[in-house]
């Protein structure tokens, strides 16, 4: 793979015209399924590792640092209630996971479902609309450059760059606008990962980890599982 640095260029060189093309040329429209927002088989955005026995796993969405922030103060919460330590390379200890990681993943729910999820008459919404991060903005949508995120597995389509994931709503008419409005938050998302890469690298600064502890090396430094700086 090139350096973070490479791609991080091509990110920002990617035309959001070419990729509202791609888009338009694959079709997509939400269907309000909640599938990309529930623990259930194959509803984990984020997730890049082949699915083998997980359908009980809880959902894991990714958030950036201030994503979390921004979703913080929309929802007047603390860090905790927005988001959890991405539970990929942490150990499960006696008391629960124990170790490093990497990520912050969305709070999930007794059901595994996303925090922010809420369903009513078979149909899911976004709690946080708005404020939701870009993972689920762009979802079911990736690019193909190397140091960004392909969610669930293996891409079902792709044109020019852009790849496609399990979703139901792939194949649907989208309009031109929209189409273009995914492609910039596409972008905005493939260049703030790699931004992101680039900061954990940078700032990987190993702290002891005792037993039962959690710590998790984000783009700012190691934190613990509230937020705290460690
Ligand atoms: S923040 Fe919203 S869109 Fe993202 S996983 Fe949660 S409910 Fe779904």
């Amino acid at each position: 793979m090139e350096s973070l640095e490479v791609e991080l260029d091509r990110a920002q060189d990617l035309d959001v015209g070419e990729l509202a093309d791609a888009i338009e040329s694959i079709g997509f429209e939400c269907t309000r399924c909640g599938a990309c927002c529930t623990a259930s088989e194959g509803h984990d955005p984020s997730d890049s590792r082949p699915r083998a026995d997980d359908d009980e796993d809880p959902h894991t969405a990714t958030a950036f640092p201030d994503e979390v922030r921004e979703l913080q103060a929309a929802t007047g919460s603390d860090w905790r209630d927005v988001a959890r330590p991405m539970p990929y390379g942490l150990a499960e200890g006696p008391d629960g996971p124990e170790g490093e990681t990497f990520e912050w993943a969305l709070q999930t729910d007794a059901c595994g479902d996303c925090t922010f999820y809420e369903e009513s008459d078979g149909e899911g919404r976004c709690t946080v609309h708005d404020d939701r991060p870009l993972i689920c903005e762009t979802y079911p949508f990736s690019v193909a450059l190397g140091g960004t995120s392909q969610p669930m597995g293996e891409a079902v389509d792709e044109a020019g760059l852009v790849r496609a994931h399990e979703c139901e709503g792939l194949g649907r008419d989208i309009s031109r606008a929209d189409a273009e409005d995914l492609a910039r938050a596409l972008k905005k998302r493939a260049i703030r990962e790699l931004e992101e890469a680039i900061g954990v690298r940078d700032n990987y600064d190993p702290v002891e980890t005792g037993t039962g502890e959690v710590v998790v090396y984000d783009s700012e430094g190691p934190k613990a599982p509230d937020g705290t700086p460690r």
